[in-house]
């Protein structure tokens, strides 16, 4: 095949699909979701698809201590770096049949698709199932790729527990999949992963495909105001230290605060936690938890700094005392400018709507862009919603982002 054919490859979408719906029997759950969390029976099952496939078209399968799985076809030079494409098959406990699995099945689409059509790459082409992105079965989140990337190392990995008690060493062991290969990165050519957008913004504004050329910063705070809890009856409201007073006037300083930094910028507060608690008396403690987002650094450092001072601002002259503590710091990532060109060529040349996104969720490509040139690819989930049974895409943008992704890859490993 000459290179002008190789442009114009497509993946077959139906057979895309159809993998999609026979992986989704594997933990399907009546309402017409998946659960198949990290290292359950299930997932083991989800695995052994997976690999199952990959062997059909010719691909080598190594696992790693981490129980990543690595599908590799080889390429005419096997001394270069691969290109890499995947993402995950576990799901949340009341997960959807797309988030992750697509990008692991896209990528067995692909290797199928240059399989019957007997093409040969310059560099091997790999296909990665990474072990536990969800993080709902065992915390942290992306621990996978989180160690092969050296984020974390192997014993720490091995030893999250679950709610039982159960680790992820024994875990893995007693699905099979505690591999021999050290868990850690080697030299990687390019990496790419496809993924539903779990957002609202491709279907609003009616485009096929995401170009994401990042995934936002996030910072998590515990916010503690602390006043004096009294008689809600007897204490005139002058005279009272009460931290809601203060909170009022904060919650709504920051949300003028996202709009300022629009429109990625994302103020959330989740929980709510008021001591003692009770109707009629002024709480002497309120605990606030707090989210940031935004995917430019500069911008979510200034956030930060604005976050800090607004609080101090609406308590110091209250008399209440104010604790912020950091509970998780994500700097925002920007990925690989040689990467996002190559999927807004592949998008441009095959003539898909298309928007450059940045993600607001978190990804394995998040760790995997720490060691390697990575890049992602959204396509639209309906009404956004995801992490949910009803998480559902259109078969259309399924087959687009498969072939976005084709020419993504070819484009990175003929040469
Ligand atoms: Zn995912």
């Amino acid at each position: 095949m000459n290179k002008s054919d190789l442009m114009t490859l497509k993946i077959n979408g139906q057979r895309l699909w159809q993998r999609l719906q026979s992986m989704a029997e594997i933990g399907g759950t009546a309402n017409g979701g998946c659960n198949r969390q990290a290292l359950t029976d299930e997932d083991k099952a989800g695995r052994d698809l997976f690999i199952q496939w990959c062997e059909a078209v010719g691909c080598s399968i190594t696992i790693d201590r981490m129980g990543n799985v690595f599908a590799r076809r080889p390429g005419r030079n096997n001394d270069l770096p691969p290109v890499i494409t995947g993402s995950h098959l576990d799901t949340q406990p009341t997960g959807g049949k797309f988030d992750g699995v697509y990008g692991v099945l896209a990528g067995v689409e692909i290797l199928e698709t240059l399989h019957e059509h007997q093409i040969e790459t310059e560099h091997p082409i790999e296909v990665i199932a990474w072990t536990n992105e969800e993080g709902a079965r065992f915390s942290p989140a992306m621990i996978g790729s989180g160690v092969w990337a050296g984020v974390f190392n192997e014993e720490y990995g091995h030893s999250r527990t679950d709610a039982k008690g159960k680790s992820l060493g024994e875990e893995l062991a007693r699905i099979g999949y505690l591999g021999e290969q050290p868990a850690e990165a080697k030299p990687v050519k390019a990496a790419f992963e496809l993924h539903i957008e779990q957002g609202p913004i491709l279907e609003k504004e009616q485009k096929q495909i995401g170009i994401v050329s990042g995934v936002q910063g996030m910072r998590w705070y515990d916010l503690t105001i602390e006043g004096q809890p009294c008689h809600a009856g007897p204490s005139p409201m002058e005279v009272r230290k009460d931290p809601m007073m203060a909170l009022a006037p904060i919650l709504q300083r920051l949300y003028q605060l996202a709009e300022r930094h629009g429109p990625w910028a994302r103020v959330t507060f989740g929980d709510i936690k008021t001591e003692p608690g009770a109707r009629n008396t002024v709480p002497e403690r309120i605990v606030l938890a707090v989210d940031l987002r935004h995917p430019d650094q500069d911008t979510l450092d200034s956030m930060d700094q604005s976050f800090r001072r607004i609080v101090e601002e609406e308590s110091n002259p209250r008399g209440l005392k104010v604790c912020v503590r950091d509970e998780w710091n994500s700097p925002a990532v920007v990925f690989d400018l040689n990467c996002v060109d190559a999927v807004r060529d592949a998008v441009q040349s095959l003539g898909y709507s298309n928007m450059e996104l940045f993600s607001g969720a978190g990804h394995d490509s998040v760790y995997v862009s720490q060691v390697a040139p990575t890049s992602m690819i959204f396509i639209p989930c309906e009404k956004g919603i995801s992490h949910n049974e009803a998480e559902n895409v259109d078969l259309e943008d399924v087959a687009a982002g498969g072939n976005v992704l084709l020419q993504a890859i070819l484009s990175s490993a003929i040469r």
